[in-house]
């Protein structure tokens, strides 16, 4: 250590982080049978003699699972490898009862790859050294005194792809930008659903630490058991701080795997380095290798969506959208999808951007819903901000019509005018009430014509009560000074 101030609150030790993220892929039967994958069912009712290892049950290859890996991978700018194999992973576990995961070693589905991500303005490219297919392993629940563990198999044979990162993420908060990116892609490319809170996303992490400018790794710290988004954020920075203190003490950091404990918020030892595993990877002698040939990936290309990534910059350069806004919308599908609809039906896109991320984000927050479930049609909130561009309702009036359109599910140019909420912008209909608030308040007139700006907010007052409020204020505003300007000149 430096005998440099270590007062200062900069970061001692650089932060090397790689992720493993699993993914489950929606397809409507497992990776080697046709068990079905639904989430939720009664536990061991889909499971057949394949994906519960029975003797003699031969895998079957899903066409489909192939080709959302593919898609995912490709949305992730990885090289495919057209010719592809799988092989067993040995390892003994209850929830896995052939005792061994067909997975895919050396010759994985995709490789080198990368995403994109915005970390305080600036981009940052996080490389994906791998995607791999394999097969989920069933659930196992431990009894909480200790006595027994049920084993539901249900889950095994789930196709999965599991996305494994470069070590190139600096910091627990890029980890999380990370894993929201790779989440939008994958729902964008519609290979999941990503519910970590179902386990359909999940996700493990290894993080070490080394002085800034030293080039080798140090010794990396596997974390497991993470299941929310923010929950690997905290984990990590737990770990910044706990691996920051062992390298002040001087105490070398020794290889373990950890788990995140939601209840301390804190990393708890699962197992050091002499019990990991060696999982004697051999091709899986009962499938063939798997070859995708070039008019099949063809074809899947073509049906690739526009990515977030592509649409973000659309969304900057040709709607002029402050990047900020630009990255909340495009973070979900749904939500970019409904933003276009809005601008798609004649809305302008910065007033769309403002009431997608203002007030519905917030209705929809406030309430638990998703966008799919958004209360009011894309279209009736270009046509509410229209009528605000038209100056029918001042904007605080729209806020209104807005929470009464969601709630009431009347769209808001009949809530306008059945509640009679438009604005008097007609000058023929506003000019009688004004000469008449003219005539009747001499002495703010003349404080007006004296200098004092400010009399002209009386007489504006004295329009809006005479129509109930719903003057045109800025309308009123400029009709008084015309109409003064006039009577004093001649
Ligand atoms: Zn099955």
């Amino acid at each position: 250590m430096s005998t440099q101030s270590v007062s200062t609150s900069a970061p001692l030790f650089e932060t090397v982080i790689g992720l493993e993220v699993h993914v489950e892929l929606k397809t409507e039967t497992k990776i080697f049978c046709g068990c079905k994958t639904t989430f939720g069912s009664p536990p061991n009712t889909n499971v057949c003699p394949v994906c519960l290892g029975l003797p003699g049950a031969l895998p079957v290859l899903n066409r489909r699972a192939v080709e959302l890996a593919v898609k995912a991978a490709m949305a992730l700018g990885c090289h495919i490898n057209q010719d592809c194999k799988f092989d067993r992973k040995n390892y003994f576990y209850p929830d896995l009862p052939k005792g061994y995961q067909i997975s895919q070693y050396d010759r994985p589905i995709g490789e080198h790859g990368h995403l994109e991500i915005e970390v305080g303005g600036e981009r940052r490219r996080i490389g994906i050294t791998r995607v791999h297919l394999e097969e989920d392993a069933g659930k196992s629940s431990h009894a909480a005194d200790g006595t027994h563990t049920l084993v539901d198999y249900n889950r095994t044979g789930v196709p999965l792809i599991e996305i494994v990162s470069e070590p190139d993420i600096r910091s627990p908060e890029e980890a999380r930008l990370y894993l929201e990116g790779i989440r939008a892609v994958m729902q964008y490319c519609d290979v999941s659903d990503c519910r970590m809170e179902e386990g359909s996303l999940r996700c493990d992490a290894n993080i070490s630490l080394r002085p800034f400018g030293q080039t080798a790794f140090g010794q990396k710290i596997e974390l497991k058991n993470m299941n929310s988004f923010r929950n690997v954020q905290k984990a990590l920075e737990f770990e910044v701080e706990r691996q920051t203190a062992m390298l002040q003490r001087g105490e070398a950091v020794e290889q373990e795997t950890r788990r995140f404990d939601e209840a301390t918020q804190t990393t708890v030892l699962m197992r050091t380095k002499e019990e990991a595993h060696d999982y004697r990877y051999f091709p899986d002698p009962d499938l063939v290798p798997l070859a995708i040939d070039d008019a099949w990936l063809g074809q899947l290309r073509a049906e690739l969506p526009e990515l977030p990534a592509t649409k973000r910059r659309r969304y900057v350069e040709e709607l002029g959208l402050p990047p900020y806004d630009a990255g909340v919308l495009t973070s979900d599908p749904a939500l970019a999808h409904y933003f276009e609809a809005v601008v798609a039906a004649g809305a302008d896109a910065k007033q769309a951007s403002n009431w997608v991320m203002g007030d519905l984000l917030a209705y929809l927050n406030n309430r638990g819903r998703s966008v799919a479930d958004a209360p009011l049609a894309p279209e009736h909130l270009a046509a509410l901000i229209g009528e605000v561009a038209r100056d029918t309702i001042s904007s605080k009036q729209a806020r209104e019509v807005f929470q009464i359109s969601c709630e009431t599910g009347t769209d808001p140019q009949t809530v306008i005018r059945e509640r009679g909420m438009a604005q008097i912008s007609d000058a023929d209909a506003l000019l009688p009430v004004i000469d008449q608030v003219i005539a009747e308040n001499p002495k703010s007139v003349s404080d007006y014509l004296g200098g004092k700006q400010k009399a002209i907010g009386a007489l504006v007052g004295q329009v809006m009560k005479a129509t109930q409020g719903k003057a045109n204020p800025g309308m009123v505003n400029r009709l008084i000074a015309e109409r003064i300007a006039a009577a004093s000149e001649s």
